[in-house]
């Protein structure tokens, strides 16, 4: 049994430029499964970002393509399972024999493996032999080979023999592709305003923003609820803490100077009171750090300054974090109504 699932192929696997490179070059393992230099196959990136799924339209495609193969796709995680039943059961040669047989082995969120090394250790036995054996691997990570921790060395100098491809955040337009082909398979239709909504708002990873289409599609079909802006917002706000507002520096004065309880015109005035200084050099700071102004625009909003005293600002408070407890705990007080 491969342990496939035909309903992830690439035909529902729509492409864009968060995911050009990953799709293609699946697609060329898919036609020559062990004949590219793609060889292993690492496809990264965050989750719900789709790496499951190509992971399985490659095998599938080369269930298609190639019958004669034998594929397995596994996750990392029971595959370390088996192995450790194995270990305990004495049938540990008879596990590696088992994969040594594969053609295309598929091993999905491979960052599992870390921290296991008895796992590894079999791992890289097998992951040579077929690989010298011009069988091919494909694996998926959440994180790039480079920033995989309590992974062998040796192991992960093999992960970066072949392509690492990463797959990143859909951009706006790929979202929307992605919204459309949800509801033209469910057969319903929606205003384009509403689609434009949900794509721009749930934009943190493909399972929300289906999450997201799929209850607006409930509520349209089994409450019988016209599906208006209001409650596509409604729905959106389930699937996304916060429907981000920019942060402006207007808002960051605001709510530094709140927080120390003093008003705006204390905060930016030429006062050289130390509590004022460092509130006022903590809103520059925040403002660096949440907007994309630049140094002199910071400071011409906050209080008049030029650009070196926003430098100057922002290295005081670096310092101040590392050095002022309680400086800190302010900071992070703050800090917090920014992030939420
Ligand atoms: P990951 O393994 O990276 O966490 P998944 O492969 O499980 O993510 O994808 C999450 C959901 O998003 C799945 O239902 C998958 O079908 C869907 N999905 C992800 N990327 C795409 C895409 N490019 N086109 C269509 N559906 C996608
Ligand atoms: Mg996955």
């Amino acid at each position: 049994e491969s342990q496939l699932n035909s309903n992830y192929s690439f035909d529902n696997f729509l492409e864009g430029d968060s995911n050009r490179l990953a799709r293609s070059a699946g697609l060329a393992v898919a036609n020559k499964p062990g004949g590219t230099s793609f060889n292993p196959l690492l496809i990264f990136g965050g989750v719900g970002l789709g790496k499951t799924h190509l992971a399985h339209a490659i095998g599938v495609e080369i269930k298609e393509l190639h019958p004669e193969k034998t594929i397995l796709y596994i996750s990392a995680e029971v595959f370390t399972q088996q192995y450790v039943d194995s270990v305990r059961k004495k049938t540990r040669h008879d596990f590696i024999y088992f994969y040594q047989l594969i053609d295309v082995l598929i091993v999905d969120d491979i960052q599992f493996l870390s921290g296991k090394s008895g796992t590894q250790d079999v791992f890289f036995h097998i992951f040579n032999y077929l690989h010298q054996n011009g069988k091919q691997v494909i694996l998926t990570s959440d994180k790039a080979p480079v920033d995989m921790q309590d992974i062998e060395q040796r192991l992960l100098s093999r992960f970066k023999w072949g392509l690492s491809a990463e797959i990143q955040h859909p951009d706006f337009d790929t979202r929307v592709k992605i919204v459309k082909s949800i509801l033209f398979r469910d057969g319903v239709e929606m205003p384009e305003e509403i689609i434009e909504y949900v794509a721009k708002n749930v934009k943190s990873n493909v399972r929300e923003l289906e999450g997201a289409i799929i209850s607006l599609i409930a509520q349209s079909s089994f409450n019988k609820r016209e599906v208006t802006l209001d409650l596509a917002k409604h729905v959106v706000e389930k699937f996304v803490k916060n429907v981000k507002r920019e942060i402006s520096i207007d808002y960051i004065q605001k709510v530094v100077s709140d927080y120390f309880q003093m008003d705006i015109e204390t905060l930016c005035s030429k006062t050289r009171k130390r509590h004022i200084v460092q509130a006022r050099q903590l809103a520059m700071f925040f403002a660096k750090k949440y907007t994309k102004s630049s140094l002199a625009s910071i400071g011409s909003q906050i209080g008049d300054r030029d650009h070196a005293t926003v430098l100057h600002a922002c290295k005081t408070i670096d310092n101040l974090l590392e050095t002022d407890k309680q400086f800190k705990k302010y900071y992070e007080d703050i800090n917090k109504k920014f992030s939420l």
